[in-house]
C-alpha cells in the first residue's frame, strides 16, 4: 500500500515539474522544494518563498498527521475511538475537520460518511492483512455507522456507544487547506502542493501562467499517463480512485471505498472522481462521495449545490466533465470526453 502511493506520489510529481518553470527570478522570493512522507503518501510541494515556509508547511502535515492517525495511541482520533465516556471536547482543527466533513455527509445523504471506520478494519484496509468479510460481520457492524447519531456542537462531540471515525477520505485535503491559510498569511504568490495526487494551487507558476495538473489515467500501470491537464489556480484538486488501494481474492478486485449502506467496496461504474473547488476538505470530501454515488446521482448533485467542478472516468473508459472546466481542462487526444451541463 505505501510502495502504491510512493511510486504515484514520485510519478505525478514528475509530471508536474513538467510544466514549471524552475530558474530563479531575481525579483522574486528564492524557489524552494521539499519531499517527505506522511499520511502514508508521497508529499511534494513547490513554492517561492523563505526556507521557513516550506518547512512550516511540512510541520502543518505532521502536527495533522498525529491528530487524525487511527493506530497512533498518542493521537486524538485514538482518544476519540477508545473513549470511555460519550462526550468528548475536540481540538479547534479536528472541530473543524469534522464540522466540514458533516456537512458534505449530509448533503450526500451519507455517501461520504465519517463512522465507516469498522467497515474499513472489517476488510483490513486499515492494516496490511486485507480480507473479505462475512456477511453476517458486516450486518453486525453497519449499525454502528449510523451518522446521524453523530452529535457536535462546536468543539463538544457526543458518539453513540461503540462507533468509531476515521478522517481517511478527508485528512490529506484539509492538510491542503491549513497549508494555504498558511501561504496566503505569508503573502505567498506561487506554490504548488502535491499530497500524493491531491493537489491544492496557489497563484500562478513562475511564468505567471496557471499551473498545469495532470489527471491521472486509471489504466496506466506505470501510473505516469495522463488522461488531461487542468489549468489551475487557487484551489484544490482531488482524486478518488478505485485503482489506489485494492485487493484481489479469487479474481475479484475489492478496493477501498465503501458503501456505507451495503459495507462492500462501491460498484458505480465510476473508476476515479477527480473535483476542483477551493476548498481541500471538499474537494477531498465530494471526490469520495460523489464516487459513491455513481454518474448520474453524482451529476445531479453538481447541478444541485454548483460550487465545485468536477471530472468523472467511468469503467468503460469514457470521461464526463462539468461545463465550468471547459475553458481549462484539456483531454488527452483520443479520449472519449463529453461535457455534463446545468
Ligand atoms: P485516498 O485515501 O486514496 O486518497 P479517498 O480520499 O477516496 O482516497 O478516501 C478513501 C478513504 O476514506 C478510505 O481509505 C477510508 O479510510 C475512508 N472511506 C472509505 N469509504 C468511505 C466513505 N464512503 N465515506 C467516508 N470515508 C470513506
Ligand atoms: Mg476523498
Amino acid at each position: 500500500m505505501k510502495k502504491n502511493h510512493m511510486h504515484r506520489g514520485i510519478v505525478l510529481a514528475g509530471m508536474i515539474s513538467l510544466f514549471l518553470f524552475v530558474s530563479g527570478c531575481g525579483f522574486m522570493q528564492a524557489y524552494q522544494e521539499i519531499q517527505f512522507f506522511a499520511m502514508d503518501t508521497l508529499m511534494q510541494v513547490e513554492l517561492s518563498g523563505k526556507k521557513s515556509d516550506i518547512e512550516q508547511i511540512r510541520k502543518i502535515v505532521e502536527d495533522l498527521e498525529d491528530d487524525v492517525s487511527v493506530t497512533d495511541v498518542q493521537s486524538e482520533l485514538y482518544q476519540i475511538n477508545h473513549r470511555t465516556v460519550s462526550a468528548i471536547e475536540l481540538s479547534k482543527p479536528i472541530a473543524r475537520l469534522l464540522n466540514e466533513e458533516l456537512a458534505i455527509t449530509e448533503t450526500t445523504n451519507g455517501a461520504l460518511n465519517p463512522a465507516l471506520y469498522p467497515i474499513s478494519c472489517a476488510w483490513g484496509f486499515t492494516t496490511d492483512h486485507k480480507r473479505v468479510p462475512s456477511a453476517e460481520e458486516l450486518a453486525a457492524l453497519l449499525p454502528k455507522t449510523d451518522w446521524r447519531q453523530i452529535q457536535l456542537s462546536n468543539q463538544n462531540l457526543t458518539l453513540p456507544d461503540g462507533m468509531e471515525l476515521d478522517f481517511g477520505a478527508t485528512a490529506k485535503g484539509f492538510a491542503s487547506d491549513l497549508c494555504a491559510d498558511y501561504l496566503r498569511e505569508q503573502g505567498i504568490k506561487h506554490a504548488l502542493l502535491n499530497f500524493g495526487g491531491n493537489t491544492y494551487t496557489i497563484g500562478t507558476n513562475k511564468k505567471g501562467e496557471y499551473w498545469k495538473i495532470g489527471i491521472r489515467d486509471p489504466w496506466d500501470e506505470t501510473a505516469q499517463g495522463m488522461i488531461g491537464v487542468l489549468e489551475s489556480t487557487n484551489e484544490a484538486v482531488i482524486t478518488s480512485g478505485s485503482y489506489e488501494r485494492y485487493f484481489e481474492q479469487d479474481g475479484v478486485r475489492y478496493h477501498h471505498i465503501m458503501d456505507g449502506t451495503t459495507g462492500l467496496p462501491v460498484r458505480t461504474g465510476l473508476v476515479s472522481v477527480t473535483i476542483v473547488c477551493e476548498s481541500g476538505v471538499k474537494a477531498d470530501g465530494l471526490s469520495t462521495a460523489l464516487f459513491v454515488m455513481g454518474l448520474d446521482q453524482a451529476s445531479n448533485y453538481w447541478r444541485q449545490y454548483k460550487g465545485f467542478e468536477a471530472i468523472f472516468v467511468t469503467e468503460d473508459g469514457k470521461q464526463y466533465y462539468t461545463e465550468g472546466l471547459e475553458n481549462r481542462y484539456h483531454p488527452t487526444q483520443g479520449q472519449k470526453a463529453e461535457v455534463i451541463r446545468l
